[in-house]
């Protein structure tokens, strides 16, 4: 099997790091250059917490990076904005992206679906990584068919930039194609607090909470007539993440399409 030749996006970060080791410790996967804020013309392997292995070349410019350095997948791990334009330029230089930055809006996501189509590329955005995460996206839409009152309380370390997660949102979209439309709560409820009753998505609310110590955590809890479910995730590590990104990258190989979610590419 040729190997995957993957540049990688925020190498220094929590993710990144993770992601780093990833790549270059599976057999089939070769890690070709990373794109971070500086360092740029260094080796990966001379910036600190780094080792010989890691010797490939650091870019502050993700376009110079795709012109001189062949690459058939990008992983991102970065901040929206900055994740975004890599995803576009990757795309526009026939290198196919698997990000796991969160906070992309609809908008973003639909140019990205766009470009894929007119290119005849793969891309999958994947805003949960764990595969245990997944499923309690899919669990979660199993019960939302019979429990239509639900809470989402999503919970994150506090260097977090966005709020609601991505997890969050993407649960609530798949909770909102099987579920009747409800606003919850007292028809009367008024907040005395502003932001108590955490964020509307589609009548169902989401709550927010961030903390140190935390890592990424998801509790999707429904209510009935004397009876409640609750569906619960936590990621302990970001180790947790990396055997999703590992299938993303095999997947989005095989992909000529926009992909948001893992769950559309596991079984
Ligand atoms: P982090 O530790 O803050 O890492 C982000 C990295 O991106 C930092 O090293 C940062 O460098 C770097 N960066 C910023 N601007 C850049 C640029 N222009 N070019 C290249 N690198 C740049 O954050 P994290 O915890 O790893 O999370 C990264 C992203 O993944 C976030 O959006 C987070 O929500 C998401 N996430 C996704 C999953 C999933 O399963 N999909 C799981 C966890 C986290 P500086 O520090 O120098 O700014």
């Amino acid at each position: 099997m040729n190997s995957i030749k993957i540049i990688i996006a925020g190498p220094r970060g929590r993710m990144g790091t993770e992601a780093v080791n990833l790549v270059t410790n599976t057999e089939h996967f070769e890690l070709t250059a990373v794109i971070d804020n500086k360092y740029n013309g260094m080796m990966l392997s001379d910036v600190q917490g780094f080792q010989a292995i890691h010797n490939v070349p650091i870019y502050t410019d993700i376009v110079q990076c795709l012109q001189e350095v062949k690459a058939d997948v990008l992983i991102d791990l970065t901040t929206p904005e900055v994740g975004m334009f890599h995803a576009r330029n990757a795309l526009e230089h026939d290198v196919r992206p698997v990000v796991g930055t969160t906070g992309f809006s609809k908008e973003d996501l639909q140019e990205l679906e766009r470009i894929c189509h007119e290119r005849n590329l793969g891309c999958i955005i994947a805003p949960n990584f764990a595969i245990g995460a997944v499923l309690m996206m899919k669990f979660s839409q199993m019960a939302a068919k019979y429990f239509h009152d639900v809470e989402i309380i999503e919970m994150h370390h506090d260097g977090k930039l966005d709020a609601p997660s991505g997890t969050s949102v993407k649960t609530a979209e798949m909770i909102a194609a099987v579920r009747e439309p409800k606003k919850q709560g007292h028809p009367n409820e008024k907040e005395t607090i502003a932001g108590a009753r955490g964020a509307d998505f589609d009548g169902m609310r989401i709550h927010s909470v961030r903390l140190p110590g935390l890592i990424a955590h998801q509790q999707v809890m429904f209510g009935s007539d004397g009876q409640t479910i609750t569906i619960r995730h936590d990621s302990y590590n970001r180790s947790s993440f990396m055997s999703g990104v590992k299938v993303a990258v095999e997947e989005v190989m095989k992909h000529n399409a926009f992909v948001y979610g893992l769950e559309n590419i596991l079984d």
